[in-house]
């Protein structure tokens, strides 16, 4: 491809709407954009690293037996009905009427749309399993829409939806599904953690999300390098089975009067000296083990704390009177709070009400009312025992904690929509019986942020080989003038043409430092820079992506160590 016959539109700085480092990076570097709020265009070049991402996902579905279809992204009303879910989907599902007022919505999932297929399609135990998938738009009126495509409202998804005659064949398919997303964002070139997770409202028993590892991501998860355990801190904060939000009191020790720990006896209690750097804790207390993972680094002498990032997440009531800005009120360690860990043996509690903090005089758990003024404190808990930070929770090894982005999620549905909506089929003895389900999802377009988010530098994208626009980038410098320049560049182009090799030939004969910067920016793996001066000593310059330099390559050699 050439840049001249290319749409190519960089920008020097990105608009100011732009937060997160790959909602600027693709704006800069023209892969998307902004028509309205959550909603993007997908130019040229960005489209071809979505479909390359496609691509690799249809090639994995497909060897794992996966049936591609491609459902409608408007839905009837009624079959939502059926399951429920036209009323408890909420605010997040678009709802349309067409001009006979009958209700529809676009699609933000698609249960019901497979099951109402399937359950008219499929009679006998003999046509399962079966697994469907589809890359396919999407809408969700998500409340806060924001870092271009990674949190948009339409956006692409792939999903797919399995079915069986019995819990043992969904858990094959569910390891074969897990197996096959590791293998997707390994070829994608991802740096990713599975992890445990909450089923939210598509529901059912089990499931695990697929997280691209980075600082940005919007959600915290925690996992112990020395065994399997990795959960999403949704799932490590919200009870398992149901229990009250707040702690029952006898689980912990309420104590009339605040007892206070001075930092020197808190580091007295985790045995660790007393300007040591915290980042998780572990507090036994009566019967449990309660994790606290506080966020940034604070030491335990030094009780001034900077902004914890996550807080702002919240919708608190009265949110400055527990940090400001700066995170200046004294005092508070880290609040213990949804995107906060607090893990009670395998039983995990949801603590959006605990805040973990401590002052000169001490180093408290308690119990806030964000509804109410804060009163510091309500309650204070009698840390009586504290371990250092290395419980986990299956009880091995250490806990670590990190953010990440979820880019795929996998769930084990059961029977929770074959049953409402009577999917059955019929077993060898002739019985009716329920269909077992699992869904899997992969956030198409999303992966395209995360993957900048987690492969960029200060001159602008790195692409993953797997999914770059382009594999090639040929700089010319004097293409115009110099016939030689000229000859030796179109004869490389087309031999990397006829190769297959994926190459833009930047022939817009602008100043060298332009093309530099745009191709950087763009993120193409590789580069070759033709030039007169080069050319004299029968040499071009080659640098890669992430090389400091470039090196001198002989022209002969050039294709055979580009190919
Ligand atoms: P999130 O927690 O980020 O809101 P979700 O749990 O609601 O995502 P799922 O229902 O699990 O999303 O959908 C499957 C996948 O679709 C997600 O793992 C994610 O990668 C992607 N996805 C969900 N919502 C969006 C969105 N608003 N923009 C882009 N991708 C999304
Ligand atoms: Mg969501
Ligand atoms: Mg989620
Ligand atoms: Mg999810």
């Amino acid at each position: 491809m050439r840049v001249s016959q290319f749409f190519v539109s960089t920008l020097k700085e990105a608009p100011a709407e732009a937060e997160l480092i790959s909602h600027k990076l693709m704006l800069r570097a023209g892969l998307i954009k902004r028509l309205g709020s959550g909603l993007y265009t997908w130019m040229p070049l960005g489209l071809r690293v979505l479909r390359k991402i496609e691509n690799i996902i249809r090639e994995e579905m497909n060897n794992s037996g996966a049936m591609e279809v491609l459902m409608p992204a408007i839905q009837p009303a009624e079959l939502w009905q059926e399951t429920g879910r036209w009323d408890v989907f909420g605010l997040q599902m678009l709802k349309i009427k067409d001009r006979h007022k009958h209700d529809f919505c676009f699609g933000p999932t698609h249960e019901e749309i497979i099951t109402d297929i399937v359950r008219k399609e499929i009679k006998s135990y003999r046509q399962l399993p079966l697994n469907f998938y589809q890359i396919q738009t999407k809408f969700r009126d998500e409340i806060r829409p924001r870092f271009g495509v990674m949190r948009a409202r339409e956006f692409v998804m792939k999903d797919a939806y399995s079915f069986h005659t019995n819990e043992d064949s969904l858990m094959q398919t569910y390891q074969l599904m897990y197996e096959t997303y590791s293998r997707i964002f390994t070829r994608l070139g991802l740096q990713f953690r599975a992890v445990s997770a909450d089923t939210g409202a598509i529901g059912g028993s089990g499931s695990h999300e697929f997280h691209v590892l980075a600082d940005s991501g919007e959600d915290a998860i925690a996992f112990c390098p020395d065994s399997d355990y990795a959960a999403n801190i949704e799932l490590a904060s919200s009870p398992t089975p149901p229990q009250s939000p707040s702690i029952p009191d006898g689980n912990m020790q309420k104590i009339a009067t605040p007892g206070k720990r001075t930092c020197a006896e808190v580091a007295e209690f985790l045995k660790i000296p007393l300007n040591k750097t915290l980042k998780t804790l572990a507090v036994k207390t009566n019967d449990r083990i309660f994790l606290l993972l506080l966020r940034g680094d604070h030491q335990l002498n030094e009780l001034k704390v900077r902004k914890i990032p996550f807080l702002s997440e919240f919708q608190l009531a009265n949110e400055e009177d527990i940090l400001d800005e700066t995170g200046t009120v004294p005092g508070f360690i880290g609040p213990v709070g949804l995107n906060t860990c607090v893990i009670a043996d395998q039983a995990v509690m949801n603590m959006s009400n605990f805040v973990c903090g401590a002052n000169e005089e001490g180093f408290h758990l308690m119990h806030v009312n964000f509804d109410r003024d804060l009163k510091l404190p309500e309650y204070i808990f009698d840390i009586r025992n504290v371990v250092t930070g290395d419980a986990s929770p299956d009880g091995k090894g250490t806990l670590e904690i990190c953010r990440g982005i979820e880019v795929g999620h996998i769930f084990q549905l059961r029977t929770k929509y074959s049953k409402i909506m009577k999917a059955t089929f019929l077993d060898e003895s002739g019985c009716t019986q329920h269909m077992e389900m699992g869904c899997y999802g992969i956030g198409v377009s999303r992966i395209v942020a995360a993957a900048i988010e987690q492969n960029h530098d200060e001159h602008g994208i790195i692409f993953p080989a797997a999914i770059a626009p382009f594999q090639l980038a040929i700089i010319p410098i004097g293409l115009q003038k110099n016939p030689q320049v000229r000859d030796i560049v179109e004869k490389l182009y087309q031999q990397f043409l006829d190769a297959r090799i994926e190459v833009l030939l930047d022939d817009r004969d602008e100043r060298p430092g332009v093309m530099f910067a745009d191709m950087e920016l763009i993120g193409i793996p590789h580069r070759i820079v033709i030039g007169e001066r080069g050319l004299k000593q029968s040499i071009i310059e080659y640098q890669g992506r992430k090389d400091h330099s470039p090196q001198a390559i002989f022209i002969d050699e050039i294709f055979p160590f580009i190919s």
